[in-house]
């Protein structure tokens, strides 16, 4: 990727690190988990740590895309020169872990279907990118009818009345987490 750097401009950029989140996502979904995916791109344009969403298929409640991009990015000095690229809007977990390692761009797919805490990214300085890619929203969309309840576990909501069923949260407002 190296030698294409050069003329990659911005924009070329946060498409690749977002394409590159997008296919985390899929596999994600293949593996039976969350279709949330995540990239680290440095400012050339290589991809320096992908991740998905692990929740399901690790147990670990924190295993969120972005985080687990982030972990994977293992130890570095350069947050502060990386771009990282979400298929959505990053919870509060994931955005106080970008804030603290001071990574300055952030690349949304979309917010449609979850809000984040992009109020806390800007707040950092943070430049933020909402690519409101129809793609990203049909997947969560298709994933939060179909399994509600995992969804609801995602993001820290707690079960309701006695079914347990989660069919109640389908079709429901956009909510921040
Ligand atoms: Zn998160």
């Amino acid at each position: 990727m190296d030698r294409y750097a050069l003329w990659m401009t911005q924009a070329q950029i946060d498409q690749l690190a977002l394409e590159a989140a997008i296919e985390q996502a899929r596999k994600s979904l293949r593996e039976g988990g969350i279709p949330i995916g995540s990239a680290l791109v440095t400012g050339e344009g290589v991809v320096v740590a992908l991740g998905h969403n692990l929740r399901v298929q690790s147990g670990d409640p924190t295993a969120h895309a972005e985080t687990v991009c982030i972990r994977n990015a293992g130890r570095r000095r350069d947050w502060h020169t990386l771009t990282l690229a979400s298929t959505l809007s990053p919870c509060a977990m994931c955005s106080g872990t970008a804030v603290l390692h001071r990574i300055p761009r952030i690349v949304i797919g979309e917010h449609t279907t979850f809000l984040g805490r992009e109020d806390w990214l800007a707040a950092s300085g943070a430049a933020i990118v909402l690519a409101n890619d129809q793609r990203c929203v049909a997947m969560m969309r298709e994933f939060i009818k179909k399994r509600p309840d995992l969804w609801d576990e995602d993001i820290g909501i707690p079960e309701r009345g006695g079914s347990g069923s989660g069919a109640r949260s389908a079709g429901r407002t956009k909510r921040r987490r």
